[in-house]
């Protein structure tokens, strides 16, 4: 038994997880010059309903060298631009990176096997959003309804069993608000307690909490 890395990077390192189409949000998207190159570095989350982790992955599309990097209508994120303006009919050039926050896409998820140096050791390989195949809609106009039958990613449930309490006592009754995010654990969701805004998962357990108390 050999032990060739004395440090632990296990931590830190982003996840991995099955190559599939998932449905995500961008969370930030910014350009970034580094080794005389511009890459436009995006972080995503993955929108997994039922799901108890929060995945975020970065995604990354490289601009060329600095000094002439411009967006090419032959690269990544020119379509990208493009699936926007179709999307709002509108004209790709006017995407701005921040204009991708407002959406959610169909994104492809890809696991990164090697970098400049070569193959990456399996246990280092990592998932990246690697593109975007469609925009599924408007952030603002996807109702909690709307969030909570997104296409479900392996298929193998298609009546995701969910459901808020009515109510929970010492906060309030259920609302549907704007989408918004979970004050306990930032996970986007569109309902609220008395103005608390509750993922499923923080609106159950708190919930549970109250009927056992
Ligand atoms: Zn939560």
């Amino acid at each position: 038994m050999t032990t060739t890395c004395p440090f632990s990077w296990t931590e830190d390192l982003p996840p991995r997880i099955k190559e599939n189409e998932y449905d995500a949000v961008v969370l930030s998207m910014k350009k970034v010059n580094r080794f005389g190159l511009t890459t436009v570095e995006s972080q995503w989350r993955l929108l997994i309903p039922d799901s108890r982790e929060k995945i975020q992955l970065s995604g990354y599309c490289n601009l060329g060298p600095t000094k002439q990097a411009k967006i090419h209508p032959q690269s990544k994120l020119a379509s990208w631009q493009r699936a926007v303006a179709a999307f709002t009919r509108g004209n790709p050039k006017h995407v701005t990176l921040k204009s991708f926050r407002e959406y959610w896409f169909r994104v492809r998820v890809r696991t990164v096997t090697r970098n400049a140096q070569g193959p990456l050791h399996d246990s280092d390989q990592y998932s990246v959003v690697d593109d975007i195949l469609s925009v599924g809609g408007k952030l603002s106009d996807l109702s909690a309804d709307g969030l909570l039958t997104l296409p479900m990613t392996q298929g193998e449930s298609s009546t995701p069993t969910l459901s808020y309490p009515s109510c929970i006592p010492g906060l309030g009754p259920l609302r549907k608000d704007a989408l918004t995010r979970c004050e306990r654990c930032d996970e986007l969701t569109a309902f609220s307690y008395g103005g608390h805004a509750r993922c499923l998962l923080h609106a159950r357990e708190r919930a549970d909490e109250e009927g056992q108390g």
